[in-house]
């Protein structure tokens, strides 16, 4: 048997699917945005390979290890074990780095134990993070941070004032009690009149103090507000710590390149030894390109095994588009995409075999050039005898499947069917949305749009960008494009926005911190609909409110029980006392024209854009039909929408504004083909009613539609950080030198 089959999924929205997915195979899955892909690839087939792995461990393991519930299916046969190569960023902490996740680092280490001069010792000591080859000054950092004075006192104020401004050292904090019952201090006094005693107790002294706890006359330990912070917020790992509070010390520190040992990391014996004159510091700095050629340089023959396996490895990284990268890039730094590859690169030179890897969209932030270095990779996982499985929207990718399996017909309840499986052949001719798109590309943009003015960048200079000045047309569709690492990143999401800060940024990350935030309450409407509801019932707006007394006790509004699990992940389950519905029943038998608020909650944008005729309410619904999200349920919550659904939701927002400026970066990722065709016909509305749009973007589709165009280049890294193109698309057409022409001729021909 060499088929993977599931047998009735039915998680989300999917309708009772069944599918096989042949072993040993490339299959891509696309479908529009919404139409089920991911609640078939991840939440079905990768949730249960995960939980039939937990199965198989002891019951003391499993009681150790996450709860995995199973999905909503009747039956798979022949699962592999699957490993999930996700977009999720690498995060880590300044001690992660491309290095280190890779493995490469380790390799390297090793070979300047063995041959590099002088002999230092074995290969913790090149280590950065070991006590042995760390430099003592940064413990490894690379940098050092010290409490800034001037932020942390306020020497106008006294004690009682506050002066001393982290929040955790203001009147009526502990820390602050501590200061108060050392006497060391009059509490009414400003800093500015302390005494070089009263200063040094302030800030550095260390003692014991006598104090009363209920009555019990004891000793505390008493230190310094430097040393306390000190101790409490920079020499600990404050990546425990929640990002609110860390976001707070970093307003009361300042950071540097360690003096000692210039951001190298290293001690210097470590920093010392060379090979063929480089030491590991350069080497870790080199950009990977360059780093491939340096180790094909290397002779000594004790060091060969080593050498050849980090050839391999750095290799594997220049193949899939990421030359530009050094082992010492944080990968705290990196994009989704980039962290994606980075993780595919790790397990490319693992020897695992009949494993199933899942990829979700891996073409997210590769230029046309990479895509078939990333084919490439894709291939030599399947020829290592593993099952790839690939949600997948671009062109050049789907051609290489073995088996595609297209899921729609659309999007939500629209969606959730099998509507072709077959190959890529057989697909040029299916009667699907992907087929159709398949057989017909979109034209080249003529008759561009002409500026209306310039919003100029001047002496641009972050990262790898070399002085760029450039002229950005406004109320036009501006495409930034370039090859990965280009520059282009760079050049919008910092130089220009810091010059025009003006500018709405546009991107697909959840919307809305709260879990009761919906479509509903992001647009405005629930105000609105809760003041009909209150007119109509002549009662409170407020009863209508998730977080009032209106809601149901029993979940607070969520509809759903959340129970909180140590070390395991919470489990969720529908609320029994409200079924769901999430108001007390007093509220549900409140109706607006014989609906509930619940019933309203439950409606989707189409079904409300004729239920409410009411102005305030009637564009902000038609604008979710205008982006294609009339599929979408006004009281879903926000945080189970996808990126393309949270980015349309945004984009529905702004639809009947003018004279701002957009940015959107990528906002083609986990589109397909007919919904980029929807999002060029939403900026184009956008634009024709007076607004700039600039787009950061690799999609073939986007660039021949734009207005004007912006070339980054020519390569990534060092080697780019250039203007290399401005003009039309036609212009473009003519353009030497430049990958994204390369690409835009080849996909017009
Ligand atoms: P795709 O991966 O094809 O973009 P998804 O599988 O993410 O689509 O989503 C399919 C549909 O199910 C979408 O309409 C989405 O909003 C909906 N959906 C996804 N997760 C949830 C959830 N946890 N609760 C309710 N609806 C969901
Ligand atoms: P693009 O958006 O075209 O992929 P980027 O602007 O992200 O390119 O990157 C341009 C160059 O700047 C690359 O060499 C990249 O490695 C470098 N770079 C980007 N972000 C950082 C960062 N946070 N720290 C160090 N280098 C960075
Ligand atoms: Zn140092
Ligand atoms: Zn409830």
């Amino acid at each position: 048997m060499d088929r993977i089959r599931i047998v009735g999924a039915r998680e989300n929205n999917l309708r009772n699917v069944t599918v096989e997915v042949p072993k040993r195979a490339i299959t891509v899955f696309t479908g529009v945005s919404g139409s089920g892909k991911s609640s078939l690839v991840f939440d079905t087939i990768a949730a249960e390979a995960q939980r039939q792995l937990n199965e198989t461990f002891t019951a003391f393991a499993r009681a150790r290890l996450p709860k995995y519930g199973q999905p909503d299916l009747d039956s798979v046969d022949n699962l592999s074990a699957a490993i999930v190569v996700d977009q999720k960023r690498l995060g880590g902490g300044s001690r992660s780095t491309v290095g280190t996740i890779t493995d490469i680092s380790a390799i390297l280490r090793l070979l300047f134990s063995r041959i590099g001069q002088p002999h230092v010792g074995h290969s913790n000591a090149f280590s950065f993070n070991d006590p042995q080859g760390m430099c003592p000054e940064c413990e490894g950092l690379g940098r050092t941070t010290t409490l800034d004075l001037d932020a942390f006192l306020d020497r106008s104020r006294s004690l009682n004032e506050g002066a001393l401004l982290h929040p955790d050292f203001q009147p009526s904090t502990w820390y602050f009690r501590m200061f108060a019952a050392s006497g060391f201090f009059d509490l009414d006094k400003p800093l500015s009149q302390y005494s070089d005693e009263e200063w040094h107790n302030l800030l550095h002294a260390r003692t014991k103090i006598p104090i009363d706890v209920q009555g019990a006359p004891m000793n505390a330990a008493y230190e310094g507000a430097v040393e306390k912070f000190n101790r409490l917020f920079i020499k600990r790992d404050t990546s425990e710590l929640s990002e609110r509070s860390r976001q707070t010390i970093r307003r009361f520190v300042t950071e540097r390149v360690c003096p000692a040992c210039d951001g190298a990391r290293l001690n210097e014996a470590a920093r010392d030894c060379r090979i063929d004159g480089h030491s590991i510091v350069d080497l870790s700095a080199m950009e990977a390109t360059e780093l491939v050629e340096v180790l094909g340089t290397f002779r000594d023959p004790v060091g060969a095994p080593m050498v050849e396996s980090l050839i391999d490895r750095v290799g594997n990284l220049v193949t899939i588009g990421l030359g530009y990268l050094s082992l010492d890039r944080e990968t705290a730094t990196l994009s989704g995409g980039e962290s994606q590859r980075i993780k595919m690169v790790r397990h490319l030179s693992s020897a695992l075999t009949e494993m199933m890897y899942i990829f979700d969209e891996p073409s997210v932030g590769l230029h046309a050039r990479d895509v078939a270095r990333l084919n490439t990779l894709l291939r030599k996982l399947r020829d290592k005898g593993n099952t790839v499985l690939v949600v997948e929207h671009d062109r050049d990718v789907i051609d290489i499947a073995d088996h595609v399996i297209d899921i729609g017909p659309r999007a939500g309840a629209h969606g959730g069917a099998v509507v072709f499986a077959g190959t890529v052949a057989e697909l040029v001719d299916a009667p699907t949305l992907t087929g159709r798109y398949m057989r017909h590309k979109l034209p080249l943009k003529t008759g561009v749009r002409q500026g209306t003015g310039v919003m100029t960048v001047a002496d641009a200079a972050v990262h790898n960008l070399k002085k760029v000045t450039v002229d950005v047309p406004t109320g036009v569709l501006t495409v930034v494009t370039g090859v990965a690492g280009s520059g282009k990143s760079s050049l919008v999401n910092e130089a220009f926005l810091a010059q025009h800060p003006e500018a709405i940024v546009i991107d697909q990350s959840a919307v809305g911190a709260s879990i009761r935030s919906s479509p509903a309450t992001y647009t405005g409407m629930m105000d609105e609909i809760r003041s009909l509801f209150a007119k109509a019932n002549k009662v409170s707006p407020g009863l209508f409110s998730f977080n009032s007394k209106g809601a149901c006790p029993a979940c607070q509004g969520l509809g759903i029980i959340y129970t909180d699990l140590a070390f395991m992940d919470g489990l969720k389950s529908a609320c029994e006392e409200c079924e769901g519905q999430r108001f007390r029943p007093e509220v549900l038998r409140h109706k607006l024209r014989g609906r509930s608020i619940a019933e309203v909650l439950d409606m989707t944008a189409e079904e409300a854009a004729e239920f409410f005729p009411e102005p305030k309410l009637q564009p902000i619904l038609r604008a979710m039909v205008d982006v294609g999200l009339d599929y979408l349920r006004l009281g879903q919550p926000l945080s189970t929408l996808s990126g393309g659904e949270c980015q349309r939701v945004k984009l529905a927002t702004e639809l009947y504004k003018s004279g701002t400026v957009y940015v959107m970066d990528e906002p083609t990722t986990g589109l397909h083909m007919s919904d980029i065709k929807h999002l060029l016909d939403i900026i184009e509305r956008l634009v024709s009613q007076g607004n700039s749009v600039i787009v950061i973007e690799h999609n073939l589709d986007v660039i021949k539609n734009a207005d004007w165009i912006i070339d980054l280049g020519p390569e990534g890294g060092s080697g780019g950080g250039q203007v290399i193109f401005e003009g039309t698309p036609e212009q473009l057409l003519k353009a030497e030198h430049s990958h994204t022409a390369a690409a835009v001729r080849r996909d017009v021909a």
